[in-house]
């Protein structure tokens, strides 16, 4: 079964800690990928923007620098994929694909020419705004979050036309009402969850959900026990709770996985690291689940708004 999982940090924790994205202790690695089934693997690059004010665009680089390094040292394991075609070689040689994604728009400096620059180096989705202000938007912990700024609504559209995913996560709702208005494509919640399940400023109210199935988007349920229940503890059923309740919102073809892995410091029970992923789905085969619906969250839904949005 093809998984596709829209978000983690472990770029920036091979970069931090200058260690290997093929084999590591962290949450998430290549060769855990390839353990089990396909592979469809979104990298963001996550650079703290109140630590690295200045240097978000260098730093973004150097995290990208990390995946395209193990492309060189394991050509036969991961493979940095532009478009569905990549995507399918890829998934067919047995390969990790992977699409580079930028968590804050941060980077761009103001500049629409940055973010060409960066889809000229692959970077297929971009997240607009972390969890403060930036140049495009308002992030999800601004008390009385703004919407988008005029550039914000200049990426949005560049976007649309070079063909990006763009990333609602992270938004407060206004910023998010914006995109979803102005956005020509599809959008996806790269790692979001259920505001009604868990009260928490990154999850997605109703409204929000209805707004990503009217557009055609993709929510990614986060693993971070915070987000799924608002304390340290969770474990699978707590993931089972968002699903019920999203997809009672949506219908079955609006949500995905964005597991949040290397982004998050601790994880539900059972969900420790990417390679439990399946347990997931053997927990909702258990909860008589269809397997076309296990199908579509595993990551058929979001390969939809893939192969829509990219070129
Ligand atoms: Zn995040």
């Amino acid at each position: 079964m093809l998984i596709v999982d829209a978000h983690c940090d472990t770029a920036l924790s091979v970069y931090e800690n200058n260690s290997d994205l093929y084999e590591n202790p962290y949450h998430l690695d290549i060769r855990r990928l390839l353990e089990t089934g396909s592979r469809v693997q979104f990298f963001a690059a996550f650079v703290e923007p109140r630590t690295y004010m200045n240097n978000t665009l260098a730093k973004v680089l150097s995290i990208i620098d990390v995946i395209y390094n193990a492309q060189e040292k394991h050509s036969d394991k991961i493979k940095v994929c532009l478009n569905t075609s990549d995507i399918k070689n890829a998934v067919s040689e047995n390969m990790a694909a992977a699409i580079l994604s930028i968590e804050g728009g941060e980077c761009l400096n103001g500049e629409l020419s940055v973010l060409r620059q960066l889809y000229r180096l692959g970077v297929r989705s971009m997240l607009l705004a972390w969890n403060y202000r930036n140049l495009l938007a308002d992030g999800a912990e601004e008390l009385h979050g703004a919407g988008l700024s005029a550039f914000g609504r200049q990426v949005v559209t560049e976007m649309n036309r070079l063909g990006m995913l763009v990333d609602v996560s992270h938004l407060c709702e206004a910023s998010f009402n914006d995109v979803l208005s102005l956005t020509t494509a599809p959008v996806i919640a790269s790692h979001s969850n259920s505001k009604a399940v868990c009260d928490n400023e990154r999850n997605l109210t109703d409204a929000q959900l209805m707004k990503i199935k009217d557009n055609g988007g993709v929510a990614g349920l986060n693993f971070y026990p915070f987000f799924l229940n608002n304390t340290k503890n969770a474990d699978i059923d707590d993931v089972v709770r968002h699903i019920e309740h999203i997809c009672s919102v949506t219908g079955e073809e609006h949500i995905g996985i964005g597991a949040d892995y290397d982004g998050i410091e601790c994880t539900p029970s059972g969900l420790e690291g990417t390679q439990c992923i399946p347990a997931l789905f053997d927990r909702l085969l258990q909860l008589n689940y269809s397997g076309s619906f296990i199908e579509k969250l595993a990551g058929g839904n979001f390969m939809r708004v893939i192969e829509q949005v990219l070129q």
